[in-house]
């Protein structure tokens, strides 16, 4: 690439802003059209028309169709300047198996599946940068994809759209973006974690096979449920003194079954637990793996109980580059405004397929605000309550859209040589 020195451009951020308060109405059109035909999992084939046939109206997209195994979508574009870096944006696509309650005209027609996650306004908004980018397409060189990711919810599209459609390849994906709108954060506010936006997830299921019997002569059994509880309770106190207190860390048991309801003088022949682990270090979930069969283990040994454990790792943290940090705060407070966009102090453990990419290439992940102004609270993410805030649509795709610039231009990554990184610290 040319050595060469950018600088922000005050007039290409007034004409985004400019493009994106004239795309809101059709953001807010399309935002709902996806909301009333949730899908879930990696074969979306009504969320794959709307968005192909909004992707197919936009003058210099390449559509890739079936892209992850299925129903995504890549978008390729390329600015019309000769030299540039390439930008992947990336929204994710699919919904969620809750039922939406009655109320709103354009409610999911699908019965038992919602946008409760608000994935149709990630889609949305990616293609609200995409109509801004074609837009401004003679000013900025290099290549954009849009990736519409299916499958978000049950971690499967990102690794699909990197290994089988090399998404991060021809041209070579040199840093991406992705964002969800964030219920903590006010609607028109933008958070941007410092370190890890996403923590690193992983699963157990543990079955004891005890033996059965006669709940009065308990010393002719092996119960299961009390080893079960014994584990349950004693794997905190084990991951406080095995693990440093300063490493982030989420060990969570979401079910345990044993035993009929119906019958109360039997204890049982097995009792099975399960849940989740999260931390911010992949190293740290691992060991909190080995502690947990370590526990099970002893403690079976000690009741004379037989254990299956299976413990898996499902996914990395999304931690943000460094370098990217700054130029991505001020490019986004340069069409939201000064004190709209922020840093998150507190980091949390909640997992994101976008993990694959950012392990891959240099990444940022943005937290954009859905929480109206006048209210402190709103029902969370995947609850059936759950409402997108439209109004923030215009606001994200014009972030997406300039991130998208300025990161083809080269100026949002520091410590590169003749890019005018110096640019940023005026
Ligand atoms: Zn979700
Ligand atoms: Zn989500």
């Amino acid at each position: 690439m040319e050595e060469k020195l950018f600088e922000k451009s005050p007039d290409i951020e007034e004409r985004i802003k400019y493009l994106a308060e004239k795309e809101e109405q059709t953001l807010i059109r399309i935002r709902r059209e996806l909301h009333k035909v949730p899908e879930t999992g990696v074969y979306l084939p009504k969320t794959y028309e709307i968005i192909r046939r909004e992707l197919q109206k936009i003058p210099g997209v390449e559509v890739i169709e079936h892209a992850a195994e299925g129903y995504g979508l890549i978008g390729i574009m390329r600015g019309k300047l000769p030299d540039g870096k390439t930008v992947l944006l990336r929204a994710d696509i699919d919904a969620l198996p809750v039922e939406e309650p009655e109320g709103l005209p354009y409610r999911s027609e699908h019965p038992g599946c919602m946008h409760a996650c608000g994935h149709d306004g990630h889609a949305a908004w990616l293609i609200g940068a995409a109509r801004i980018l074609s837009d401004i397409r003679d000013n900025w060189g290099g290549c954009v994809k849009f990736v519409f990711q299916p499958g978000e919810e049950v971690g499967k599209g990102a690794t699909a759209l990197i290994e089988k459609d090399q998404v991060l390849e021809n041209p070579k994906v040199d840093m991406a973006f992705a964002a969800h709108g964030w219920p903590s954060v006010e609607s028109g506010k933008i958070g941007i974690a410092r370190r890890y936006a996403f923590g690193c997830v992983g699963g157990f299921s543990i079955k004891i096979m005890g033996k059965k019997g006669h709940a009065s002569w308990p010393e002719e059994t092996v119960d299961p449920i009390a080893a079960a509880i014994e584990i349950y309770q004693h794997m905190p106190s084990v991951l406080t003194k095995k693990i440093s207190g300063t490493e982030a860390k989420v060990f969570s048991v979401t079910y345990m079954q044993a035993g009929d309801v119906k019958i109360h003088n039997v204890i049982p022949e097995t009792c099975e637990f399960g849940g989740t682990m999260r931390a911010a270090n992949m190293d740290v979930l691992k060991r909190m793996g080995k502690e947990l069969e370590k526990e099970v283990r002893a403690v079976c040994h000690v009741a004379g109980a037989e254990y299956k454990a299976d413990i898996r790792i499902h996914g990395g943290a999304v931690h943000n580059a460094v370098d990217l940090l700054e130029g991505t705060e001020k490019t986004a407070k340069g069409i939201l405004g000064e004190d709209k966009v922020y840093f998150i102090e507190h980091d949390h453990l909640g997992g994101e397929n976008f993990s694959e990419f950012s392990s891959r290439v240099p990444a940022v992940y943005l937290f954009i605000g859905i929480r109206p102004k006048e209210k402190e609270q709103i029902p969370g993410l995947h609850s059936a309550e759950y409402r997108f805030d439209d109004h923030v649509l215009k606001g994200a795709a014009g972030v997406f859209a300039a991130l998208g610039y300025y990161g083809c231009m080269g100026i949002l990554q520091k410590q590169e040589k003749g890019t005018g990184t110096e640019e940023w610290k005026k």
